[in-house]
This record gives C-alpha cells, structure tokens and sequence, in this order.
C-alpha cells in the first residue's frame, strides 16, 4: 500500500535498498528482492513481506537482511507488499535458524518453514475464512470499508471460504494483506493453508433454563408440576444454588456447563436429559478461548519441596554459579518436576522467559495442569495436536510477552523468544527429540543447548536414564551434575520381576520355530487379577500397535506385504483391516489365502489392540484403555485416556512407549511389559542404551506414591545382560559398561555420527548413486570414516528402494566444519550429475 499523505523523498537522496529474504522453500541460497522507494521506512528485519517467485506464484517470506548492493547474477524483482510493521521473527531466531541450517546440513528455507506455524506463511493459495465465533452485530472493534466487504463476501453461505486472489478481486487492490492481517487479529476471520488445518473451536456444551421459566412465579409452579419428579427436582435445586436466577435473571444467558450436572454424582444425567428433552432446560454451545484469559481463582503456590529436593535446587544453583548446563539425574519419581517448577518460578521472578521442553504429547497433558495452578495466564502450551491458528496464537503471545513460560514438544524451540534465562530439558535422553523426516532433521535438546548458549540462558536437562553423551559431559567436568536417588515420600522403587515365556510355549510343529501361545503368562494374568481386586491400577506395555504384527497363511505360508514398502502388514482387528505402519497403505482383511485358497489364516504375535481384547475377555469386569497412535488421533485424545486413568475410571492402560514416559499415576502399582524380547533386537549402535532406558522408564510408573510398586516383564531370554543392569537399578555400572563399548568401537560421545540416505525409485538406481556417493566421500574424507553403502533393514518405503552411507567423524570441531562442508559437496556433485537425476539424498546429522 502506498502512503498517499507522504511526500516522495526527491531524487537525489533516494537511497535503493535490496532485501535477502527466507522463502519457506529448500532453497541453497537468500534470494534479494529490491524495496520500492516509497517504502524504504518500512522495512522490518525479521517481517514477511510478500514476493513473486516463479511465473505465477506470491508468497510471503522473512526478511533476513537489508543492504544497498544489488545482486549480480540477476535483476532483482521488487517486493510486491510489506506484512508487517514489527517482526515476527526476532534477531535470536534468525541466529538460530541459521546455526540450524548449518549444522544440520540443510537450508534455512527449510528451517523457516518447519518454524513458522503455517498461517504465517502466506501463499496465493492461502484461504480465509469467517471466525466460527464471530458474530457481526456483537463484535467490538469497527471494521473499515474494505473489512466489512471482505466480511459481506464470506457470508453469503455458511463456511465458505475465499482464496487470496479471490480477496484481491473483491476489493478490486492487489495488495489487500494488511487488510486481512488486520481482520485476524480482530479475531473475524482465520486463514489456512489446507483444508485439513480449518479451525475447529474449542466448544463447551451448556445449559441454561427455558427462557419463559426464569421469573419466580414461572418456577414455582415448574417445581409444582416436577414435585413427584425427586431426580429433576434435584437437578434443578443445583442449577438454581449454581445460576442464582431468583437474585438475577441475567445470571440465566451465561448458564452453566452441562458437565457441572452430568458429572455430579448426586445427580442423574438421565434426569439432565429429560429436563432438555422438555424443554425445561436448554442446551447450548460456547465457543471458549484454549488458553484461558483469567487466572484460576484456584491458583495455588507450588508443593513445598523436601529436603532432598531443596538439597538439589541449591546444587543446580550452584552450579549454575559456573556452568551453563547441569543434569539432574534423579531416579522415576524423585520430584524433579517440582524442582523445576520451583526454579521456573525463580527464573520468571528474575524477569526472564523460560522455555520447558518435554518429549511427548501425552506428557503434556499432566504437565501442563501441573503448571497451570502455578503459572496461571502466564503459561502458553505448544505442539502439533493443537490448530495451526493456537499456534500462532501462542507465537503472538510470545512476541508480546503475553506466554513467559512455554511448554511445548520439539517444534517449542522455534518459538520467538528473546530473553530466555532458563531451558528446562526433561527426559533429555528421549529420541522423540530428534526430527527424522522431513528436514531439519533436528535434536530439540541440541538446539536448545545453542539457544542457551545464543541468549545467556542456564539449560537444566532431566533424566532418570541420561543419555550417554549428556552423562559422558558430566564426568569430564564441563557440565553439572545433580543427583537425586530416593523417591519423593514413602515411596520406594518396584521389585521388578522376569518371567520366562518359553515355559509357556507349545510345541513347535513341523520344524517351525516355537512361539508363546499366550501373551500372558499365568503369573502375569494373577497379578493384574490380584492389583485389580485391591482397587489399585496397572499399566501394560507393548510396542506393536494393532492386533498382530502379520498374518500368514499355515498351508503355504504365505504373508501379506505392502505393495510400496518392504514390511509385512498388521492386522488392525477394530478396522477390520491390513495395514502398513511406514506408508499407510491399507487393505481389506482377506478371507482366505490368496495363494492357495486356505482359509487358515493365522494372526501371529501380538499388538497392543490384541492386548486389550485378550484382556477384556479374561477379567470382563476390569476397564481398559488403550493409548496408542491409533486411539490417540482425535484432538483431545491423550487428555481424555489420561484423565480417565487419574480419576480411575479406567483401571488398566495398554500401550506402546507412550505409556511408559514421564506420566505420573499415583495408584499404579502393576507394571507389565508384555514382550521385552522385541526392544532388545535392534539393530543399531544404540540398541542396548535405549532398551535401558524404556525398561528403566516404563518400571518407573509403578509404585510412584507410597504402595509398593511391581514390575513384571515377560521374556524368553531372561539371561540377557541387560535385565541384570535394570534390576539393578545401577546407572553408572550401565553407563560405564556402555562408554566402554563406544569407545572401542568408536561411536558417539567418542566420534560424530552422520547417516546418508540415498532413495531411488530403482533398486539399482539406488545402489549405483550410494556406491558413487561413497566414492566422491572416501576421496575427501578418507576410508577408514565412511561405512557402506547398505541397504537398511527395511530397505524399502513409499516405493522407494534406501541405501544407507555412515559416516563417523572425529569430534574435533574445526575437523567436523570442514568435514561437513566435503560432505556436502560431495552430495551436489551427485545431485548435479544426469545418471543419477532420479534418486534423493537425505543428510541425517547425529542420527538416533
Ligand atoms: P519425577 O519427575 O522425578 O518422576 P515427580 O516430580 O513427578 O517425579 O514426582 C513424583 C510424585 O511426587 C508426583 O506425584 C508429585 O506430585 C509428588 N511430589 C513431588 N515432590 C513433592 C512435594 N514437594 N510435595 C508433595 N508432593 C510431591
Ligand atoms: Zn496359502
Ligand atoms: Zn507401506
């Protein structure tokens, strides 16, 4: 938009300014674009503004820098229209981003667009929409001219929707963002990307009374009419203590969430219903705000630490004092949420913000209310169950100082602070840290480490399993350590039992291997029964969802594969079909074998689907949930699953290693890992480390407040090693035996991991490209550093045949630049040349 009121500079002092900016696209390098005289003052470092690229394309990206030198290779095109007055992206991000870029071998295109929440990415293909909530003759800011026309346009029909340039037709302008910007953040309108990101409205069912029964007189012959009614009599009496009409009717239009009469346990829902179905009460919805406006009344001061956990805040103090980093290696159930609620505390009173990393979802759910009644309002939560517009709503909020504390998934690391003081790291061993696809292939916990370090801020990692690398720190002196090894309160830890499944395997026939035939052994099935009966609850672990891993065919053996990847499909016994975990790709059930005709069709091994039927058909009075990537899709899945195991409505979980992280249930004192043998076979240098850790994990849900906890795990191999390290319960004897296997066979913390992926819809085509890839490697870094190539595992996914390149580096930095650097070059040669035109090459830096 031009401003019409200033006079344009004269000529001569025109200075001709050139913008690099980041559009959200793999691209190797800053594209300049030429700022229009007009609007030299309004170029902000850090705001969108909106470009051409390519023929027909608009899109919004970042300005990363200002200057006056033209490019040379092009003429640079100007910039079709400024976004934004202040920037949405701050100087600490842009220094972030491009660390990011660099050391993860990627471009910042591709870091900017994993960051920014898609509605603040601006194509022409970006949509708008009306607000559900907005209603016109009730809204409270004045909309402008071409606001109302914009408004007049999407309420022709419900929910309809208009693409950009459709905005741009209706107001006859062809630069109408500011308009729409404005429209957002008056809350009119919302914008998505794809029609899967449209807004849904957090909704609240209420009730309230029949308008005509409000005055006295109307309800006191309600209540005569309902006299022989006890059940609705009572429901009333509580919506009247509740909504105290008779002192004011105007109290009636707000009314009062149904739940507060459902879930009463004096009250019948049934009654509730009849009153709505009457027409006595009526029932309506109330669009609510995720994050709430006001504090809880109810915000309470944190617990009062222990003295153990006093003792341990001073030593993280302390520490800090010298160090930027410290570990708090506590074992489950130590406190350490509540010292790192009270340091947060102590962070937000120095003026500071706080980031609090945690590595799942499900988590957050209990954290998050955990935090709440402490940091009220304060508090923003962040992570990718939530809409794209909550997330810029946080992003905002962050920005203008609204959210000083943020709890949040990795993608939180992306979130524009600027005055960090402290990064709280909780179950800082977690591989879910880690982005494998698409890039940035990122560890939230490294990023965070240079956040720290960009912006002063102290880093506090959590464990009960550290890692290795973050352990191996420790010992050298470089970071602090802090170590609790008692649980908060009476508790102590569980007694963890094995149990050997061979003694429960039929037979093998026919020269076929032998299998459990039960996924419960009896000693299993008669603690669940024992726990159940004394009212307390139980957790069960299995890392396969579905029914069962695969089908096969016990005449012909055959077995259903999916079409795109090499891996069989699992039956999913609720949908009734065959599914492929690494694409999706889904087929119907058959009836009979496709090979040969049979119809014995036998399920083999068991999913977590499986688990919760066998368990419902052995103790039919017991509840069960199951917590899986399939029953947790809906929105406010993991909240419900959760809260329903708090309030022990459920009594039994079942899941995969969503159950076993972090999650904090007082009446748990049965933990049953179903299969162990499945965790231990990996094939991959941190096998043994990580299968300590979910064994160490998952047993820490037990027992956690007060009762004796148990822990049984069901294998078939009981010697391993590494059951006698979990039981244990002895870290450092872990850590030592595992440093010492690193060291000799040179991986991380002793060198620097870097896997190559090379994808090619051809298998051949796969290989020739990674052999040549090896090639052009081994010439710049030398033989003994580079590994393979060699098909994965699974050497097939979506279609595409891998062949996976290791590169092992030493850790010296200045070797690891230069390395990166060849590493790169090698892979555009490769990519430049035409032979190998068809494959894609993945750069993965510290793979986990
Ligand atoms: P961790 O994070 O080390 O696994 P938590 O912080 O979840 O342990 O603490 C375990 C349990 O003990 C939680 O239910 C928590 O509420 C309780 N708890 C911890 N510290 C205190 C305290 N100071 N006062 C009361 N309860 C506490
Ligand atoms: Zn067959
Ligand atoms: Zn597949």
């Amino acid at each position: 938009m031009l401003p019409d009121s200033e006079p344009t500079p004269a000529a001569a002092d025109r200075v001709t300014l050139f913008a690099d900016v980041v559009l959200p696209l793999p691209l190797p390098k800053l594209y300049t674009y030429r700022v229009p005289y007009e609007l030299n003052d309004q170029v902000v470092v850090g705001g969108r503004v909106l470009v051409q690229f390519g023929a027909k394309k608009t899109l919004s990206c970042i300005v990363a820098a200002v200057h006056e030198t033209a490019p040379k290779d092009y003429q640079a095109k100007y910039i079709l229209e400024f976004i934004d007055d202040a920037p949405v992206v701050t100087q600490p991000q842009l220094k972030l981003f491009r660390w990011i870029a660099e050391y993860y071998l990627c471009t910042l295109g591709e870091v900017i667009n994993a960051a920014l929440p898609s509605a603040l990415k601006l194509s022409s293909e970006s949509r708008v929409q009306l607000h559900p909530a907005y209603k016109r003759d009730e809204h409270p800011y004045p909309l402008s001219e071409q606001e109302e026309k914009i408004v007049d346009a999407l309420s022709t029909e419900e929910g309809k929707a208009l693409t950009f340039s459709e905005v741009g037709e209706v107001l006859g302008i062809s630069s109408f963002h500011k308009v729409i910007k404005s429209l957002m953040q008056k809350d009119v309108i919302f914008l998505f990307e794809h029609i899967a990101d449209k807004f849904t409205p957090k909704v609240v069912k209420k009730v309230r009374l029949a308008h005509h029964f409000v005055s006295e007189a109307a309800l006191e012959s309600l209540f005569e009419q309902l006299a022989a009614k006890a059940k609705q009599l009572d429901v009333l009496m509580r919506y009247i203590q509740r909504v105290p009409v008779y002192q004011n009717e105007h109290l009636n239009h707000r009314g009062l969430e149904k739940a507060a009469l459902t879930s009463s346990p004096h009250l019948s829902p049934s009654a509730v219903n009849t009153l709505i179905k009457n027409g006595v009460l009526e029932q309506f919805d109330q669009i609510v705000s995720r994050f709430p406006m006001d504090d809880d009344p109810k915000q309470q001061m944190p617990f009062a630490l222990s003295e153990g956990q006093l003792t341990a805040r001073n030593e993280v103090l302390d520490h800090f004092q010298q160090k930027d980093i410290v570990l708090l290696h506590g074992v489950t159930g130590s406190g350490k949420t509540e010292i790192y609620i009270d340091l947060i505390k102590n962070a937000l009173e120095g003026g500071g913000q706080v980031l609090y990393l945690l590595p799942e979802i499900a988590l957050t759910a209990q954290i998050v209310t955990r935090l709440m009644r402490v940091f009220g309002t304060r508090l923003g939560v962040y992570h990718s169950k939530f809409s794209d517009n909550e997330r810029v709503e946080v992003w905002n909020g962050v920005l203008s100082g609204r959210f000083q504390v943020v709890v949040g998934v990795r993608s939180a690391v992306f979130l524009p602070f600027d005055n960090l003081s402290l990064i709280v790291v909780d179950e800082e061993h977690e591989s879910s840290y880690k982005q494998y696809d698409p890039a940035p292939r990122y560890n939230a916990r490294e990023v965070a480490l240079m956040m720290g370090t960009f912006q002063g801020a102290k880093i506090l990692l959590g464990s009960a399993t550290p890692s290795v690398e973050t352990y191996y720190q420790c010992r050298a002196g470089r970071w602090g350590l802090v170590t609790l090894t008692k649980r908060f309160g009476e508790a102590g830890l569980p007694d963890i039992e094995l149990i050997d499944t061979r003694r429960n395997q039929s037979p093998g026939a026919n020269g076929q291997p032998k299998r459990p035939t039960h996924n419960f052994t009896p000693e299993l099935t008669a603690a669940i029964e024992g726990r159940l009966e004394q009212k307390e609850q139980v957790i069960l672990f299995q890392n396969r969802r579905g029914y069962s891993p695969f089908i096969t065919c016990l005449d012909c053996g055959w077995i259903p594969k999916c079409k795109s990847c090499a891996v069989s499909l699992s039956y999913h016994k609720h949908a009734h079909e065959l599914r492929c975990h690494y694409c999706g790709h889904h087929d119907q059930m058959p009836r009979e074998c496709p090979a040969c005709g049979s119809m014995a069709l036998r399920m083999m091994g068991f999913g977590t689907e499986r688990i919760e039927d066998d368990l419902k058909i052995m103790l039919p009075q017991a509840m069960v949930q199951r917590m899986d990537l399939d029953t947790t899709r809906a929105k406010n899945a993991y909240q419900q699953i959760i809260s329903d195991f708090e309030q022990q409505r459920t009594n039994v979980l079942v899941g995969t290693q969503m159950v076993t992280k972090g999650l904090d249930f007082g009446n748990v004192s049965l933990v049953g890992i179903i299969n162990a043998d499945s965790i231990i076979h990996y094939p991959d240098f941190r096998a043994h480390e990580r299968a300590y850790q979910m064994f160490v994990q998952v047993s820490g849900r037990a027992g956690r407040k007060g009762k004796k906890g148990k822990v049984i795990i069901q294998t078939g191999d009981p010697q391993q090693p590494i059951f006698d390290k979990v039981m244990r319960n002895d870290y450092v004897q872990f850590y030592e035996y595992e440093l010492e296997q690193r060291r000799e066979h040179l991986y991380p913390p002793f060198a620097r991991v870097i896997k190559i992926t090379v994808k090619h819809v051809e298998e051949r085509g796969a290989q020739e490209t990674a052999i040549s890839l090896v090639q052009e490697l081994v010439e710049r870094l030398g033989r003994e550093a580079v590994l393979g190539p060699e098909a994965p595992y699974i050497f097939r996914i979506r279609n595409f045949y891998l062949q996976e390149i290791t590169i092992k580096l030493s850790r010296e930095h200045t070797v690891l630049k230069h390395a990166k650097a060849q590493i790169l070059e090698s892979i555009n040669l490769i990519k430049a040349a035409k032979d190998f035109k068809g494959a894609r090459i993945a750069v993965d830096v510290d793979p986990m």
